[in-house]
């Protein structure tokens, strides 16, 4: 899918948004799309690499189907470099690993494991889309819903033509879409597609919230923070959720520090302020703080607490904070959707 044919037998790939020209032999910037005489082939189909039953929190999802259990997946391959990348053995590896596990055998583990949904995720899923597009239109039939967790660089077709089935994307934003982080510690050359994504997403009906991972010293500006927040909420809406993340020391960022909690409060109040109503902060150094929680935007009333990435308490009814009555942005949980 998403390829064009140029001459000498090299292509396009507009997939995502690096759109490679691949000569005949080589693969993409993904490493996991292959020209072979003049034609693209995906080289991660039924290439399953991960596959684990994790609740939708951890994606995380805070306003999805709370509680619910997901399915997740992935194969190889990313079109990201982040020097900070915690599954760089899923994500950057040379080699092309996985297990041979056909669409409808995915979609009857997670009905037997009594998963609400599937979750592509893990990596990028927008590098092993054929795959993900034929399980997802599969699981919808089955009733499971689908989620991808996404940094965002997919090209508009893809988008289009997932969100068909899909019915959540959380999108990864890494250091606020600092330009020159972007470059530097991703080899992402403009973040301006990232928003462009979230955007089409959000328009075509796909419930969105959003991460932005906060890293001391090299993508820690707050206001690149103040931007981001108000740019949701002058072109989503101010009921998109955000969830600060605190860094943990992965990859090649062994030697930076961990996030400090008192960083991710600013980042928070800085969101908060911007008007979003929906704002959360996490580090896995203090997975109980209350920065977890959801509040009712009107009275304040604690509505769902959650420790690290599990829910333990819902107190929300019909959509409706307990308390006040106040209508509360969320996809609430059913069996199979
Ligand atoms: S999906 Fe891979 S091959 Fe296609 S444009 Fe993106 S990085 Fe390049
Ligand atoms: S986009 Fe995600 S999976 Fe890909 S390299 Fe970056 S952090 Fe890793």
């Amino acid at each position: 899918m998403f390829y064009r044919k140029l001459e000498d037998k090299k292509v396009q790939c507009y997939l995502c948004e690096r759109n490679c020209v691949i000569p005949d032999g080589k693969v993409g910037f993904c490493k996991v799309r292959k020209n072979q005489n003049g034609k693209l082939y995906s080289l991660v189909y039924e290439k399953l690499q991960s596959l684990q039953i994790d609740p939708v929190e951890k994606k995380p999802f805070f306003h999805f189907h709370p509680g619910s259990q997901v399915l997740s997946l992935s194969t190889v391959g990313c079109n990201f470099r982040c020097k900070f990348c915690c599954n760089p053995n899923i994500s950057q590896t040379e080699k092309i690993v996985g297990k041979k596990v056909l669409p409808k055998e995915v979609v009857r583990i997670a009905a037997e494991n009594n998963c609400q949904g599937i979750a592509y995720t893990y990596t990028e899923p927008t590098v092993f889309f054929e795959y993900a597009y034929d399980i997802a239109k599969l699981a919808k039939k089955e009733g499971l819903y689908n989620v991808f967790v996404t940094n965002g660089y997919a090209g508009e077709e893809a988008i289009d033509k997932i969100s068909k089935y899909l019915d959540a994307a959380v999108v990864d934003v890494k250091g606020s879409l600092d330009q020159k982080f972007l470059r530097d510690y991703c080899s992402v050359p403009d973040g301006k597609p990232i928003l462009e994504a979230m955007k089409r997403y959000f328009d075509n009906g796909v419930h969105v919230e959003i991460t932005d991972l906060i890293i001391p010293k090299i993508g820690d500006d707050l206001k690149k923070v103040e931007e981001l927040a108000r740019w949701i909420k002058d072109n989503l809406s101010e009921n998109v959720p955000i969830q600060f993340i605190g860094f943990f020391p992965s990859y090649q960022c062994l030697n930076l520090p961990y996030t400090a909690v008192e960083t991710l409060k600013k980042c928070r109040n800085i969101a908060k302020k911007a008007g979003l109503k929906y704002v959360y902060a996490y580090t896995s150094q203090d997975p109980g703080n209350p920065m977890n929680n959801t509040y009712c935007p009107k009275c304040g009333e604690l509505l769902i607490a959650r420790y690290g990435c599990s829910m333990v308490d819902n107190k929300i009814k019909d959509q409706k904070c307990f308390s006040c009555k106040e209508k509360i942005s969320i996809v609430e949980y059913s069996h199979r959707c």
